[in-house]
């Protein structure tokens, strides 16, 4: 390995840091994600962390005042740190620490320190790594723990001894889980034998930072990673309970169901092919809970989950509340998809009537589509004719969907005669004979027994009013 990287300081930026470092008789480097996102060529990350062996605040103004336009530095004295945002690039400076820990908090006893001291708190190896800002070392790769070797053999390694360095922060936990399903690579087994050990020190860490993880883990290219993981070191329970509660197969004079746990995964692995988008894995993720609680065995039929989709979109909102997940349109969302994860199966396996189809349009209005992904993602049959014939009913539901939708317009259903119109028509002040007669026209208009337009829509607003007993006066 060649000694001076220059090549991963071309941004200018970090000539500009060397001289401010240089005026301050300062020594700094580049140090964690950058350096390591450079060796596995990976995209350059917007976020660049430098440490310098003193005071990072001090540098970070001398820094800001040799960029153009003189960027805004945010200091956070409590952690001695600082930040620029420059030309979209965050930078953030902190100063070589020493750290220690106490039992009952992530937040660390903190001294000044020296690089090395600074490299053993990061969490791992390949984390750990610095590039010299110093002009006569420019761009020395400075590397105490190995952490080239560990990008090479692809292995996520802590720094001192794994069981202090996660019981110091179990956060490290969530992120040696998550590096390991972004960049594809293993963890080292004491480090997983200690995740294991020390996993109820979760309990101390905050949902948010819980959660800012396990988004990130959603949106790697195989969450399942991540996800096995965290069950397998026994972390999961602490997380999402109502997942391990899928998991295991239970038999039934001969009978048995599948394990909804590992089905789930496959899901949400599936889906994750076809989309980026965040909720709709998150669905995915979601979308069986309701089976662990209306689980039952009957002799005639075996196992059923009657009823799973809405205690399991009752139990949604239960869980996002707990993992403090933002209680709005998202949450709605997520609630929606595994409401009504089953419609588009049940459609698929009988004759597809357009009537249930504009009932399904209805329904999901603008998550249609998003709906029918969730479903395609559902099927994780290993009998390749039935995966055939699934994907193919599929397709004729989603057909089904388009042309029922370019005739009939249902999608965001706007009734085509108000209220106020039917309040005119038969001198009436409100009262229910308005909601009655509405809804008798939409459905109407779903049930296909007329068409979507407004002259038909009176016609029959006439007929119920009449059924109602009510008399015209407009
Ligand atoms: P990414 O930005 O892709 O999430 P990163 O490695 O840059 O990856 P950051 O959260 O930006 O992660 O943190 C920057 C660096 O700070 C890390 O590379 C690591 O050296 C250190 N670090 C962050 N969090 C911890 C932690 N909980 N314990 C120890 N070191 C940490
Ligand atoms: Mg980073």
């Amino acid at each position: 390995m060649q000694e001076s990287h220059i090549d991963a300081l071309k941004n200018p930026i970090f000539q500009t840091i060397s001289q401010a470092a240089e005026e301050l008789s300062v020594e700094c480097y580049v140090i964690g994600g950058f350096v390591r996102d450079y060796f596995l060529d990976r995209d350059i990350p917007k976020d660049i962390d430098v440490v310098a062996i003193g005071s990072g605040i001090k540098l970070a103004e001398k820094v800001a005042s040799k960029l153009n336009g003189n960027p805004q530095v945010s200091v956070f004295k409590n952690f001695g740190t600082a930040m620029i945002k420059s030309e979209g690039i965050e930078l953030e400076f902190v100063g070589a620490r020493k750290e220690s820990y106490q039992r009952d908090s992530r937040k660390p006893i903190v001294e000044d320190g020296t690089l090395e001291d600074d490299q053993k708190r990061r969490d791992f190896t390949i984390n750990a790594l610095a590039l010299s800002l110093n002009q006569d070392n420019y761009g020395k790769l400075i590397d105490p723990f190995n952490g080239i070797e560990d990008l090479g053999n692809k292995i996520i390694k802590t720094p001192l001894e794994p069981g202090i360095t996660y019981s110091d922060d179990p956060l490290r936990m969530m992120r040696a889980i998550r590096f390991a399903t972004q960049l594809n690579f293993q963890i080292a087994l004491p480090s997983l034998q200690a995740i294991t050990e020390h996993k109820d020190r979760i309990k101390i860490v905050s949902n948010e930072r819980i959660l800012d993880e396990l988004h990130k883990i959603m949106l790697c290219p195989t969450p399942s990673v991540g996800l096995s993981l965290l069950y397998e070191t026994g972390l999961l329970p602490y997380i999402l309970p109502e997942l391990t509660a899928l998991q295991g197969i239970e038999e039934k004079e001969g009978q048995k169901h599948k394990d909804n746990f590992w089905h789930t995964l496959e899901v949400v692995d599936n889906i994750a092919h076809t989309t980026n988008n965040l909720w709709l894995r998150w669905a995915a993720l979601l979308h069986d809970i309701g089976k662990a609680p209306t689980k039952r065995f009957h002799k005639k039929i075996g196992w059923t989950f009657h009823g799973h989709e809405y205690v399991g979109s009752k139990m949604v909102y239960k869980l996002f509340k707990r993992l403090r997940m933002p209680l709005n349109d998202k949450m709605k969302y997520v609630q929606k998809m595994v409401l009504m994860s089953s419609r588009p199966i049940v459609l698929s396996e009988d004759f597809v009537t357009d009537s249930a189809v504009r009932r399904l349009i209805f329904d999901a209005g603008d998550h249609v589509e998003d709906l029918m992904t969730l479903c395609e993602a559902d099927i994780t049959t290993k009998n390749p004719k039935k995966q055939r014939k699934y994907r193919q009913n599929f397709k004729v539901v989603r057909q089904k969907i388009e042309e029922v939708e370019a005739r009939d317009h249902v999608r965001n259903f706007q009734p085509p005669i108000s209220g106020e119109e039917i309040m005119k028509t038969f001198n009436l002040k409100p009262s229910k004979e308005i909601g009655i007669i509405k809804e008798a026209i939409k459905e109407a208009i779903l049930e296909g027994e007329i068409v979507n337009e407004y002259e038909a829509a009176k016609k029959f607003m006439y007929l119920k009013g009449k059924e109602l007993g009510l008399e015209i006066t407009k």
